[in-house]
C-alpha cells in the first residue's frame, strides 16, 4: 500500500508518510528497499537513476514521478535556501504533509488553499503585522517570490540588470533624520 503523493509534496514527505503506514522510520524503509546508504535528504536533493528506479520498483511509481518529489530543478547555488523541515504551516494542509513551497523562504502561501502560511511555533508574519499592512505588502512579496524562485532554477530572463537593482537597493525610502547631538562623535 502506497499514499499518493500530493502535488508539490517533497520527497521525505511522502517518504515519512509511506514509512508510517508501516510503523518504521523513513531510514528504515530505504534499507528495506536497499537504499540503506542514502539519506533521504540526500535523495531528495538528487534522486539518481539507479536509487530513482529502486524506489519506483518497490513502491509502483515511476522515476519521473518520484523525481517531482525531489528538489531537482532547483540550482546548487540555491540549495542552502531548501530548509531540513518545513519553514511554514499552511493552515489547511493535513498535518505530516510538506509540500515542496514550505521549504523556501520567500513563499509566504499555500497554493493549494491559497492562504497565508503560518509559523511553526505561532509566529508566523500574522503574528507580526496587522492584516492591513500585510495586504499592502503582498503585491511586491509575489513579485519577489516569483523572481527568487526564477533565480533559484537557473531561470535568469525578465531579471533586471545590475545597475537597476543597484538603483532600487540605494534608493531613499525615508528622509534622513535631523542631526542629533547623541550621534555626534565625541
Ligand atoms: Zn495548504
Amino acid at each position: 500500500m502506497v499514499p499518493r503523493p500530493s502535488p508539490d509534496e517533497r520527497l521525505s514527505s511522502w517518504l515519512g508518510r509511506l514509512a508510517r503506514l508501516y510503523s518504521m522510520p523513513a531510514e528504515a524503509l530505504l534499507a528495506h528497499c536497499g537504499l540503506g546508504r542514502f539519506s533521504v535528504r540526500e535523495l531528495e536533493w538528487r534522486l539518481g537513476v539507479g536509487e530513482g528506479s529502486v524506489l519506483a520498483g518497490r513502491t509502483g511509481m515511476t522515476v519521473e514521478g518520484l523525481r517531482r518529489l525531489t528538489f531537482d530543478e532547483i540550482t546548487p547555488q540555491a540549495r542552502l535556501m531548501i530548509a531540513a523541515a518545513s519553514r511554514y504551516v499552511c493552515p489547511r494542509c493535513p498535518a505530516g504533509l510538506h509540500r515542496k513551497a514550505t521549504a523556501f523562504p520567500w513563499n509566504f502561501w499555500c497554493d493549494e488553499h491559497g492562504v497565508r502560511f503560518g509559523g511553526r511555533a505561532g509566529t508566523g508574519l500574522d503574528a507580526r503585522l496587522p492584516q492591513t499592512q500585510l495586504t499592502r505588502l503582498d503585491p511586491s512579496a509575489r513579485s519577489g517570490a516569483l523572481r527568487l524562485a526564477d533565480w533559484a532554477q537557473g531561470k535568469e530572463e525578465g531579471a533586471p540588470a545590475v545597475p537597476a537593482l543597484l538603483d532600487l537597493l540605494t534608493t531613499r525610502h525615508r528622509r534622513s533624520s535631523p542631526p542629533s547631538l547623541a550621534e555626534q562623535p565625541i
